[in-house]
């Protein structure tokens, strides 16, 4: 099933907001195993709407729309779209319910004929009731095809989209053959990995393809299925052996955070981190995923070398005769942090985020990452050789690359 997105709204061409709507929306799709093959934004004029709808409409067995439903002079798109499908602009019973229902509380903002317009939508359309605001969606049929128009506010469209449009589109369209399974490699550069999956590359067989996602520290490869029979599964085998000497992981979502969070979750151990040079990141990385309270017991951000003895319990004589940064320091912190919080496991990070303090012996974007468990503790080195955002950030995504390997094993 092809699918395209259109965005409306002079603001997105103006560059004033980013286009979330069409990252939401193509990711709903892709999940869902269709194909986007176009995404469009145009502004709030009625031409530009509707040029774009009938070029759409073409190319596409679905054609999503955001923006522009609302009850002011430059929100459109009603028009356009009854005009496109030959139709006029009706009062809709249901919308009228739905909108009375919402405005309950409020009664005199029914009587305000910009809301009131509100319930007025094109005849040819099923209204979608919009559970968090005052536009309706509406969904279009005509000739086995389906366009879909939902409101621009991203929670608005979201809420109408998971509620009303994905079940029908699930009804409407069984042929949903798009399927892809991911893997995300650390710290090994796109083209040494190109290089590596050459061969198998070449025996990919029709319907199977695969894509490079680069991030700083860590590629996504992404093996994308178009046709219902390719052996999607055998070859993401084949691709994981191929890369088995290489640190990756396997993934269900496309948010590295996420990912690496639903790992944690899955192991069921308490984790906590002990950090230098990636001052709070690991911490931060592990708590803007909702529900790490299950797994992450706390951190502890030990900068300066006196926090790392009183806070952490590092030995004042292994500092002097190491240096902060070194296996010693950082095997310690993490055994500190551990101790300190009662976690089972725990990670620590030290290092030279730079831009300063780099030497010969220890140049700027050294970093050493130590993991502790019930087993004991070890620490490896790094170096990222970046800017400090950079080196702050691969070194927070090792770290937790370096906990998991250590919790999985
Ligand atoms: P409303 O009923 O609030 O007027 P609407 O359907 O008319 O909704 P727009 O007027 O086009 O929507 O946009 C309302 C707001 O929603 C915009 O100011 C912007 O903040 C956000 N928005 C619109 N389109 C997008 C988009 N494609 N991506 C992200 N945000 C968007």
């Amino acid at each position: 099933m092809k699918t395209s997105i259109l965005t409306i709204g002079d603001e997105i061409l103006l560059g004033q907001i980013l286009d979330t709507n069409s990252r939401y929306l193509a990711r709903e799709l892709a999940r869902l195993g269709a194909q986007t093959i176009e995404m469009r934004s145009v502004s709030d004029a009625h031409s530009a709407i509707v040029q774009a709808i009938e070029e759409l409409w073409v190319t596409s067995d679905l054609v999503l729309v955001t923006g522009g439903l609302g009850p002011t002079k430059d929100d459109i798109t009603k028009q356009a779209l009854a005009d496109y499908f030959h139709t006029t602009l009706v009062k809709n019973e249901q919308a009228a319910v739905w909108l009375r229902k919402l405005l309950a509380a409020q009664p005199e903002r029914l009587n305000n004929p910009y809301n009131a317009s509100q319930v007025l939508l094109p005849a040819a359309c099923t209204p979608l009731h919009n559970a968090k605001g005052t536009a309706c969606g509406m969904w279009f049929e005509k000739d086995g095809k389906v366009l879909v128009s939902l409101p621009g506010v991203p929670f608005e469209m979201e809420t109408i989209f998971a509620q009303e449009v994905l079940p029908r589109i699930k009804q409407k369209f069984t042929q949903l053959n798009v399927r892809y399974k991911m893997l995300t490699v650390y710290q090994v550069p796109e083209s040494d990995i190109a290089q590596r999956l050459e061969k198998f590359e070449d025996t990919l067989p029709e319907g199977l393809a695969l894509a490079y996602l680069p991030s700083p520290g860590f590629v996504r490869l992404r093996l994308t299925c178009t046709s219902a029979t390719a052996p999607l599964r055998e070859y993401f085998e084949k691709l994981k052996k191929e890369l088995h000497e290489f640190s990756f992981l396997e993934n269900e979502s496309e948010q590295n955070e996420e990912n690496i969070a639903l790992r944690l979750r899955r192991a069921g151990r308490t984790i906590a981190c002990a950090e230098s040079c990636s001052g709070g990141n690991i911490a931060h990385l592990i708590t803007s995923v909702a529900g790490s309270s299950a797994y992450f017991l706390g951190g502890v951000v030990a900068y300066a070398n006196e926090v790392k003895i009183t806070a952490l319990g590092v030995q004042k004589e292994d500092l002097e005769k190491y240096g902060a940064v070194s296996e010693v320091v950082a095997c310690q912190m993490a055994q500190g942090v551990r101790k300190l919080t009662g976690a089972e496991y725990a990670v620590s990070t030290t290092g030279i985020a730079g831009p300063d303090g780099g030497s010969s012996e220890k140049p700027v974007g050294t970093v050493w990452i130590g993991v502790a468990g019930p087993d004991g503790v070890h620490a490896k080195k790094y170096w990222f050789a970046h800017t400090r955002e950079r080196n702050i950030g691969r070194a927070s995504v090792q770290a937790l690359v370096d906990l998991i390997a250590l919790i999985e094993k």
